[in-house]
């Protein structure tokens, strides 16, 4: 038996007529019920755990044990960009002057408030070379269906009705076409080349076909596969020439910090995820942000897609961030990141299979280990991975390989760091070889071994009523 209480629901631990805290008397007399409409009232009494203090102070404490963030070892989570998020954003973000202030409040009464939105606003545009942005969206998401509005507002400002159409890459991820969709506009695809990049030649065909009834091309860069598009400015004229705008998904904008702007490729429209490149926690759910930036005439259309001002303690962070790296820092983000993916591409490539050589930018992708003989997955380094304490790369992502293995280690690794991460993806090349089971079974030294991902996606169990029934 363990000590710790892993596993168990604070139901389970819960006995009648434990208590944790203790209430003063009521001192409101008959008023304290009488005035809830009887049909609001419970017919019964809510079924609460029953813990004393201890139990449920050591519950959450062991739950926060359970949990692994940036905070706790390496977690090169391709796509996600889970870098480190500095503690001084916390603070000054938790100050009571930003924390206090109600979003009705007159302007007059916070402009302190007022000018980090627009001081945000200033420097997103000089780091992506556009006019201007709006916060006002609450994740990447969000901001590319905010995106696709104001593309969609232009055009039809112009009477243009007809362009219902976006040019999507095979390669994109998967928030791309969906944002297309729920903004009424149909998806083209477009194939990407062996070497990952978009195939310009498929993209003149398809534009010749849809003459006229092109909203938008989107295009991420660096793309999924970490690999810059290099004919940026050959499709920019061409999407131009054919009464198209580009957007630009800069979700992922960390390896351009320092090396180039969407604004100066052809970029009309774009969002940022503050949220991975300007460092907010995030993964679980916690608030993002995602600004949508435009090109100079374009900014009447800004549609307003969230309450009040969006996620402001995000903008906080962002700018803290910004200010606290400089401009000389800041240009330094996107060339290590690229240095430190590149590293551990050129260290691994022996014993992981790269399905596309040559330089990438900030992640890379494997194709599971190269020797596929043992009947190892990608799933299984995975899952061994964890028993050396390292978070999972993004597995069986991007769709175009059958064993992605997705690696985005960012800038601010040491060199030690990414060293002890390379001699565990080695020793683990090895065991799949001396030990294929052993690396099949894993993980070996977690609280839950390995969790039947397709049975939890379809029945999903969330209510303890749930558990007691099955
Ligand atoms: C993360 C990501 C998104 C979506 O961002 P959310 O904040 O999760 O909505 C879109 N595009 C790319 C390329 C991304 O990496």
């Amino acid at each position: 038996m363990n000590n710790r209480l892993y596993g168990n629901l604070i139901f389970e631990l819960s006995r009648p007529g434990r208590r944790g805290y203790s209430l003063p008397a009521n001192s409101f007399g008959k008023y304290s019920t009488a005035d809830l409409p009887e049909t609001l009232r419970r017919k019964e009494e809510a079924e609460l755990p029953e813990c004393d203090e201890l139990t449920v102070v050591r519950h959450y404490t062991n739950l926060s044990h359970n949990n692994f963030g940036v905070n706790d070892g390496f977690y090169p989570l391709g796509s996600c960009t889970m870098k480190y998020n500095p503690i001084i954003n916390e603070e000054i973000a938790a100050r009571p002057e930003f924390t206090a202030i109600h979003p009705l409040q007159p302007d007059f009464t916070c402009e302190g408030s007022v000018a980090v939105i627009s001081e945000l606003r200033k420097m997103l545009s000089e780091l992506t070379g556009l006019y201007d942005f709006t916060l006002n969206p609450m994740a990447g998401a969000h901001g590319e269906l905010t995106g696709l509005m104001i593309i969609r507002a232009y055009h039809e400002s112009r009477g243009d009705d007809a362009r219902t159409k976006v040019l999507i890459p095979d390669s994109a991820h998967g928030t791309n076409p969906a944002s297309a969709a729920v903004c009424g506009l149909e998806v083209v695809e477009v194939k990407s080349l062996t070497d990952g990049t978009v195939d310009v030649e498929d993209l003149r065909r398809l534009v010749a076909e849809n003459q006229g009834t092109i909203a938008a091309m989107m295009m991420t860069n660096p793309n999924t596969l970490g690999l810059f598009e290099r004919s940026i400015p050959e499709i920019a004229e061409l999407i131009h020439a054919e009464g198209g705008l580009m957007y630009y998904d800069g979700a992922n904008l960390n390896p351009m910090l320092g090396a180039c702007r969407p604004g100066d490729m052809g970029f009309d429209v774009m969002h940022i995820n503050l949220h991975k490149t300007f460092s907010t926690p995030h993964g679980g759910g916690g608030p993002g942000s995602g600004p949508v930036g435009v090109r100079k005439g374009l900014e009447q259309f800004f549609p307003t897609v969230g309450a009040f001002n969006g996620n402001f303690g995000v903008y906080i962070k962002a700018l803290v961030y910004i200010l606290t790296l400089g401009r000389e820092n800041i240009s330094m983000v996107g060339p290590l990141a690229t240095l430190n993916a590149n590293y551990i591409k050129e260290r691994l490539k022996d014993v992981y299979e790269l399905p596309i050589e040559g330089l990438c930018k900030h992640e890379f992708v494997f194709n599971g280990l190269k020797d596929k003989s043992t009947g190892v997955t990608t799933m299984d380094v995975a899952k061994r991975l964890l028993d050396y304490g390292y978070h999972a790369p993004t597995i069986y992502f991007p769709l175009l390989f059958h064993e992605s293995l997705m690696i985005e280690p960012t800038e601010n690794e040491s060199k030690e760091t990414i060293d002890g991460f390379i001699s565990v993806m080695r020793r683990i090349a090895e065991e799949a070889l001396s030990d294929p089971e052993m690396v099949k079974s894993a993980p070996h030294t977690t609280p839950i071994g390995r969790v039947d991902d397709v049975l939890a996606a379809k029945h999903p169990v969330v209510t303890y009523r749930q558990i007691l029934s099955e």
